[in-house]
């Protein structure tokens, strides 16, 4: 009776050490993904990593030497969110700096007037600028209008002309990365189809090519679904993959091995930052 107690005991300290653990455990899938990788010679790196909810670049830089996938750490940055100024973002830069001289360090910038507030030289700080396109407009109180909240939409086609321009207006920014593309809030999900028609997610898609930003590959949404994807492979975009964590467990990385084969993709599709070109 003893023994079986401490076993139990055992096997339940194990379960905690693997339910706590930052890193991508090593299950089928991973195998999967890691040998898809080298086969076309690709190197993954997470660039939407949140320092929230108990990740920190240290747990970041941990699960970049355990395994394939590398990662990034990344500051939210805009006037409803923590870090609000030059002088906070240039202590979360040498913070993740000084826990890993590899890790791309980055902003995901939640203000669509970003590029005033944060001066240049704080800019260059950092190695990528990621924007997604989930918060558009305000609401009826002044609060930033956050897409993935209940909304309330009486006409589809007006709301979706308005996303459009937004989506474009982003993609005026100097940003790397455009997060979830093609993100639809819940109450429109089933119209994806009649919403993103072809010609809009060509003019996204162009403008993103002449830009040189990033179209991001998410882990953890169904966005961009498919129709999107193998458009913008077709047209020469750069991919960038994300997991977009709200804390430190490893997300299921599903999406990306199914867009790595079915796109086919190749190293020259992918995104790579300036400061991993030196
Ligand atoms: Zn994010």
């Amino acid at each position: 009776m003893k023994r079986i107690v401490v076993s139990f005991c055992l096997a339940a300290a194990l379960a905690a050490i693997a339910d706590t653990s930052a890193n991508y455990p090593v299950n089928a899938m991973n195998r999967m993904l890691e040998v898809e990788c080298a086969k076309r010679g690709i190197t993954i790196i997470d660039y939407h990593v949140h320092i929230r909810g108990g990740m920190t670049p240290e747990l970041a830089a941990e699960r970049e030497k355990a395994w394939i996938v590398r990662s990034s750490a990344m500051d939210n940055h805009g006037r409803e969110w923590d870090t609000k100024n030059d002088s906070q973002l240039l202590v979360f830069a040498e913070k993740a700096k000084a826990v890993s001289d590899r890790m791309p360090v980055g902003i995901q910038v939640n203000d669509r007037d970003w590029f005033r507030q944060i001066s240049p030289s704080t800019r260059e700080k950092f190695d990528f600028i990621l924007a997604d396109t989930m918060i558009m407009g305000k609401r009826a109180d002044g609060r930033d209008n956050r897409l993935w909240q209940p909304q309330t939409i009486d006409d589809p086609e007006k709301w979706m002309k308005e996303y459009f321009a937004h989506n474009m207006r982003i993609l005026d920014e100097p940003i790397s990365i455009l997060a979830n593309p093609t993100y639809l809030p819940m109450e429109l999900a089933d119209r994806y189809d009649s919403l993103w028609t072809d010609e809009r997610m060509r003019k996204l898609i162009e403008k993103a090519v002449k830009k040189g930003v990033a179209l991001e590959i998410q882990a953890g949404s169904p966005y961009p679904r498919p129709r999107f994807l193998l458009m913008a492979k077709q047209m020469g975009a750069k991919f960038s993959f994300g997991t977009n964590n709200f804390d430190s467990k490893p997300k299921d990385l599903a999406r990306w091995l199914e867009a790595i084969t079915w796109l086919d993709l190749q190293v020259s599709d992918i995104w790579t930052p300036a400061c991993l070109k030196r």
